[in-house]
Parts: C-alpha cells; sequence; structure tokens
C-alpha cells in the first residue's frame, strides 16, 4: 500500500500527446485569444501539457459549424442507415487505438489502465456499435383521429445539441453523450472537463478519420464558467446534455431558461445506498458510497470488508498490482480529505484507511468509516472519492427508509436471496437505477439516469436515442367532404 511501482514498466505505457487544440468544423484550432491551460498529471501534480482554452467565442464559432451542418450538411439528412455506418467506422477506429486511449485517459485522470482496456474503452466501443445499429431504426408512429384523417408522428433530430460533461469517466461520459445524439442525426458541441481534455480530442480525430462531416462533431476544451456557461446559454444551441454536479446543473437549467428555453438533461450527483440483508452470502463487491446492512450480519461484514479494503493496493494507474489510482486532481484530493477530516470529528469511527499516501500526487487510501449517523454529512454529501460510510438497520421497513433518505435517486443495490425482499425493496427505492445482487452493471440497453435531485432524462439505452429527437405530428384528410 505504499504507492511505489515498476518505474520502467510504467514509463514504458506513458502516450504521446497529439492533440491539444480545439476542434472546430473538422479542424485543431487555437483559441481565439491564443490562451491555453495546463493539464494536469494526479500521478505528480506535473503539467502533461497546456490545451487550448476555449471561450465564449470560440463556442460561438463551433456552434456556428454545428449549426451549418445541421441545417444544410448531409448529417441529418443522410439515411439512418449511412449514419450507422459511418459511426460503424468510428467504433472500429476507437478499437483500434484502445491501449493509446486507456492511457490517455489514465494518465489525465488517474484511470487504472488495465481496467481502462478491458472495460472503459472497450465498452465505449461497444456503446457506439450499439447506436450505430439503433440509427436505422428509429421511427415513429401511425395515429388513431377520430376523424377521417391519415396522421403519424416524426422523429426528428433535435438539431444542435451541447454535451457538458465530468471527468470522473471521460470516455464514458463522452461516448454515452456523443453517439446516441450523432446517431439521431444531430450535430454537436462537446465541453470536456477541464481536467480531462486529452481522451475527447482524440476522439475528434478519429470521428474525422472515420468520415463524420465537417462540423457534426466538435469539441471545445475550457472551463465551466466560460466555455460551458456558453453552451448553456446559448441561443443557436438546441438542446443540452450534462453530466456533473448537482450545483452546475441548477445553473445550467436555470441558463437554458433564461435564453432560448431549451431543453436540458441533468445527470447530477449521487448518494447511492447498498442494502446487505441477513441472507446475502459470498462475495460482495461493493462500491457505494452508503451501505447499509442488516444487524444479524453486520459485525462479521464490517470484519471482512476491512480485510478486503487493506489488501486493495493504492498506486500508480499504470502499474497492473493497482486497484486504486490517484484522485484527479488538487481540488478533489483536498475535498476528499477535509470530508474525512469531518467524519471523524462527527464521531463517525474509521474502520480503515484515511489518509493520503506519503508520496507525490493525489493518493488517498481507501476509506471506510463505521458508525455513521444518518445527518453525518459523510452520509449525505456526495465525497466522490474512496470513501465508506456503514450503517445498521433492523427491518426491511427500515432499510428502505434509510435509503430513500438522501435528496438523492441516482442508483441502489439490494443484496439478499429472498426474492419478495429483493422486488418489494426494487419497488420502494427513489432511484433510477437498481441492480440486484450486484452493483456496477451498466450496459448500453439499460437507460441511466436520477430521480430527486439526481437529475432527468435517460443516458444510454434507447430512451438516449429519444431524448435527441423531437416529436411531429402530422395530420391530413383522406377526402374532402
Ligand atoms: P464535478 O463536481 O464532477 O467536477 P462539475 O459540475 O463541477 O462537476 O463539472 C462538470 C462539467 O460542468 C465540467 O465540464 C465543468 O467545466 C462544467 N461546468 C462547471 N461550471 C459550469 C457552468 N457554470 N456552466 C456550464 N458548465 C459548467
Amino acid at each position: 500500500n505504499d504507492g511505489s511501482s515498476d518505474s520502467s514498466s510504467v514509463s514504458s505505457k506513458i502516450p504521446t500527446i497529439k492533440f491539444t487544440k480545439l476542434f472546430i468544423n473538422g479542424e485543431f484550432v487555437d483559441a481565439i485569444s491564443g490562451r491555453t491551460f495546463e493539464t494536469i498529471d494526479p500521478r505528480t501534480a506535473e503539467v502533461i501539457t497546456k490545451i487550448a482554452e476555449g471561450d465564449k467565442e470560440d463556442v460561438d464559432l463551433a456552434v456556428r459549424a454545428a449549426r451549418h451542418a445541421f441545417d444544410n450538411g448531409p448529417w441529418p439528412r443522410m439515411s439512418g442507415y449511412a449514419r450507422g455506418r459511418i459511426l460503424s467506422k468510428f467504433a472500429d477506429l476507437m478499437e483500434q487505438h484502445i491501449e493509446e486511449l486507456a492511457a490517455l485517459d489514465a494518465l489525465d485522470a488517474g484511470k487504472l489502465f488495465e481496467w481502462g482496456k478491458a472495460v472503459d474503452i472497450r465498452s465505449a466501443v461497444k456503446t457506439v456499435r450499439y447506436y450505430a445499429g439503433a440509427a436505422d431504426k428509429i421511427h415513429g408512429q401511425v395515429l388513431k383521429m377520430s376523424r377521417e384523417f391519415h396522421a403519424y408522428t416524426l422523429l426528428e433530430p433535435a438539431g444542435v445539441v451541447g454535451h457538458i460533461i465530468p471527468w470522473n469517466f471521460p470516455t464514458t461520459m463522452f461516448v454515452m453523450k456523443v453517439a446516441p445524439s450523432l446517431a439521431a442525426g444531430c450535430t454537436v458541441v462537446v465541453k470536456p472537463a477541464e481536467q480531462t481534455p486529452l481522451s475527447a480530442l482524440f476522439y475528434a480525430h478519429l470521428a474525422k478519420q472515420a468520415g463524420i462531416p465537417d462540423g457534426v462533431l466538435n469539441v471545445v476544451t475550457g472551463f465551466g464558467a466560460t466555455a460551458g456557461a456558453a453552451i448553456a446559454s446559448h441561443m443557436d444551441v438546441d438542446m443540452v446534455s450534462f453530466t456533473g454536479s448537482t450545483e452546475v446543473g441548477r445553473k445550467i437549467m436555470q441558463a437554458a431558461a433564461l435564453s432560448n428555453l431549451k431543453p436540458v438533461s441533468l445527470e447530477l450527483g449521487g448518494k447511492s445506498p447498498l442494502l446487505i440483508f441477513d441472507d446475502a452470502d459470498g462475495e460482495i463487491c461493493v462500491a457505494s458510497s452508503r451501505v447499509f446492512v442488516q444487524e444479524g450480519i453486520y459485525d462479521e461484514f464490517v470484519k471482512k470488508l476491512a480485510q478486503k479494503a487493506e489488501a486493495w493496493v493504492v498506486g500508480d494507474p499504470f502499474d497492473p498490482q493497482s486497484r486504486v489510482g490517484p484522485q484527479v486532481d488538487k481540488k478533489q484530493y483536498d475535498k476528499i480529505l477535509s470530508y474525512i477530516e469531518h467524519g471523524k470529528r462527527e464521531g463517525a469511527t474509521l474502520l480503515t484507511g484515511g489518509k493520503p499516501l506519503e508520496t507525490e500526487g493525489y493518493y488517498i487510501q481507501p476509506t471506510i468509516f463505521t458508525d455513521v449517523k444518518e445527518d453525518m454529512l459523510i452520509a449525505k454529501d456526495e465525497i466522490f472519492g474512496p470513501v465508506m460510510s456503514l450503517m445498521k438497520f433492523k427491518t426491511i421497513e427500515e432499510g428502505i427508509k434509510c435509503a430513500n433518505n438522501t435528496q438523492y435517486g441516482l442508483a441502489a443495490g439490494i443484496i439478499t436471496k429472498n426474492l419478495d425482499v429483493a422486488n418489494t425493496v426494487s419497488r420502494s427505492i427513489r432511484a433510477g437505477v437498481i441492480w440486484i445482487n450486484c452493483y456496477f452493471a451498466f450496459d448500453d440497453d439499460c437507460p441511466y439516469g436520477g430521480y430527486k435531485m439526481s437529475g432527468f432524462g435517460r443516458d444510454l439505452g434507447l430512451d438516449a436515442i429519444h431524448k435527441y429527437l423531437l416529436v411531429k405530428s402530422v395530420a391530413t384528410p383522406l377526402y374532402n367532404s
């Protein structure tokens, strides 16, 4: 657990950075202001490279390109099949660069390199293929009017879509926003998180190679308060899809309301509960921030969990031994450590972890608190780090009440062999995603998104394509009476 690693095997995996500029209308260009910002390697806190800092004027250019591509270009007009063919090519190119893409996310976000190769990037390839296959299956309905009319619905692309995404899953976020919107026939302007711009620019390069026409996919790197806000308030952006904090989600909705009333879809914070019932057995892979354990197995569970967490190696994301990489940046690192201090002060028991590693970079031990009370800050706020709070419950009713005792409603997990309990609890928890006897079971066909202050609108699944489509109903009389 000392963060050390075989440095020669690590250095051979560090990728060369090829793209650092904004991608607008099919070209990599500097920001109009000429400004750049530094993206930081969370393993060392050193600068990786300088990235073009897009601002309002650059967003204007990107939106103009996307508008033109939507209003006059081939993309929304070509057949769904033709769009699907190009998206399939994009997926093939991603697949040929899995190693390089995983390395970019490891370097920029501290994501585990091996995990990225096996899971994140590989799943992203599948996601693009899923939507490539869906592109020619978008159709409306024939309607039955009460008069002698022929009526039907057309599903039309929503137009220019702005995507504002966070740093936690740079690749997954990029793909799960871009793929369904492109499949639907929209054109897009993406603003990646300022912490993790590298892979998004690489995806832009691959998209061009795949034959996605100029202006259809634009990437403006930069900060939230400038580039992000410019997208949210732009009069020529027809829709915004955002993933990030509840606080920023509120600003985006406000900016949309105050500008052109563009619809927004928001995937916001979560404080997802996991309920473990007495009859649970076997190995449980826990990745939830609020874990409620039924009293009969609580002590045993705590013991096993502590052993597991202590065996996890915290270290360089390029080292195959590592199970936990660094936190994305200094701000996040400081925030997590302050929550840990808060937990201790509020009287929770530190079961394991709780400290940063004494090395360079932003490494924090996996941290588990027991004796957590529901009104403690660590049980309420989204911490976004390797910090888990354990709590005890007695009855099913109490478990449900605890799980729902949050302003959020993103996901929840239930571990039990009792079918009745699983069914009852699934229906009683106010969250957009329920995992029974599993956790983090994402799939392209499973819509993902929140209830309550976790937002609204769904990513993934066919629901996500439909969010980028508008319904037009058309009616015509069958004969003149
Ligand atoms: P996190 O807490 O995960 O960093 P944020 O909500 O702060 O999430 O950021 C998610 C995305 O929203 C990032 O791309 C960020 O630059 C962007 N963003 C931040 N503030 C604003 C804003 N006022 N308007 C639009 N986008 C913003």
